[in-house]
């Protein structure tokens, strides 16, 4: 691995699986399809965390930490996977999550629950904005803490992504023109922005934007850009990333963060119906139905081939019940 000078410890199995949608791409009549399954790391259920999960830990263990923070909403599939992380390797484990615990415990959450972690109710707060007040409490009763930032998303967690495009790169002989996928705390974005670079690929990374908030202050597409240029710092890589090197679409964020309209609607039926495959309401139903629309619009040329990266998520799927509509898509 490029960068295993960065200490990993074993969470997933990889490489993940990679194969062609090819009645979704003879229904849109559009490109070749492909896809690169996050979703089946092997880590409780599964997702992209697991990746950045396997160099963030490792460096906690290699600091000694006892216990392990992190954040994000009611249904966050990295506070699940960190969950089920901390549980295999005998860390406590805390959990920041946005709003008030709900009445019914499903999806995600009932995940973390079974994990047996401690969960704190945040508020309107669910980026980690509370952390730094945990780690206090914590380091006074005796605790080693060990902060995971919101989304796994610092050097770090994007160095799991230069990997993964390396495992790409190692997996398969095609040439993909085009890479897209779910952006959100902008890990996954920033590494395969270093990734693309290091090992020469000539795929155009395409991010569908998830979520319209800021992060630490910052406006997503320059977080992404900062993030893969101290990533960049950190593994000693003589090379600087800027606006143009970005690609973050922000046409499909509709309703917000969490909320699955038409679009998300759409995009997880024809995935399940004509594949057989999950995506998940928050983050790949969006991402895919993005590329639907991108696809029917004409912006992909006949000999494209897209490879759409599934990052996971789809336990969220069991919170959304009563937002999801299952009627026939053919
Ligand atoms: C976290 C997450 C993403 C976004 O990845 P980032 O690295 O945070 O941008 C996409 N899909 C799913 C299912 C996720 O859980």
């Amino acid at each position: 691995m490029y960068t295993s000078k960065f200490p990993k410890t074993s969470l997933g199995v990889f490489p993940t699986p990679l194969t062609e949608l090819t009645r979704l791409s003879d229904k849109l009549g559009g490109p070749r399809i492909f896809i690169k399954r996050d979703d089946l790391t092997g880590l409780a259920l599964g997702g992209n965390k697991t990746r950045k999960l396997e160099t963030i830990l490792g460096d906690a263990l290699t600091q000694g930490c006892d216990t392990i923070i992190t954040a994000g909403a009611a249904q966050s599939n990295h506070c699940r996977q960190t969950a089920a992380a901390a549980a295999k390797l005998n860390l406590e484990c805390h959990l920041i999550l946005g709003g008030e615990q709900p009445d019914k415990i499903s999806g995600n959450l009932l995940l973390d629950k079974i994990f047996a972690c401690h969960i704190h109710w945040g508020g309107a707060n669910r980026k980690g904005e509370d952390i730094p007040e945990l780690v206090k409490q914590l380091i006074a009763a005796g605790k080693k803490p060990y902060i995971v930032p919101y989304g796994g998303s610092n050097a770090l967690g994007a160095i799991s992504f230069i990997d993964a495009v390396e495992e790409l790169v190692n997996q398969t002989e095609q040439a993909f023109t085009h890479i897209v996928f779910a952006s959100s705390s902008g890990g996954t974005h920033a590494g395969l922005m270093i990734g693309k670079r290091i090992f020469k690929q000539n795929f155009k990374l395409i991010g569908i934007s998830i979520d319209k908030d800021e992060i630490d202050h910052q406006e997503l597409d320059q977080h992404i850009i900062n993030l893969a240029n101290k990533t960049a710092k950190v593994i000693g890589l003589g090379a600087s990333f800027s606006d143009q090197d970005l690609t973050l679409n922000t046409d499909y964020i509709g309703g917000g963060y969490g909320v699955v309209g038409e679009l998300e609607n759409e995009a997880i039926k024809l995935t399940a119906q004509l594949e057989g495959i999950l995506l998940d309401p928050v983050y790949t139903g969006r991402a895919m139905g993005g590329l639907i629309d991108m696809i029917r619009s004409g912006q992909f040329e006949k000999d494209a081939k897209v490879l759409f990266w599934h990052t996971g998520g789809a336990p969220a799927l069991f919170a959304y019940s009563d937002t999801l509509d299952f009627s026939p898509v053919h």
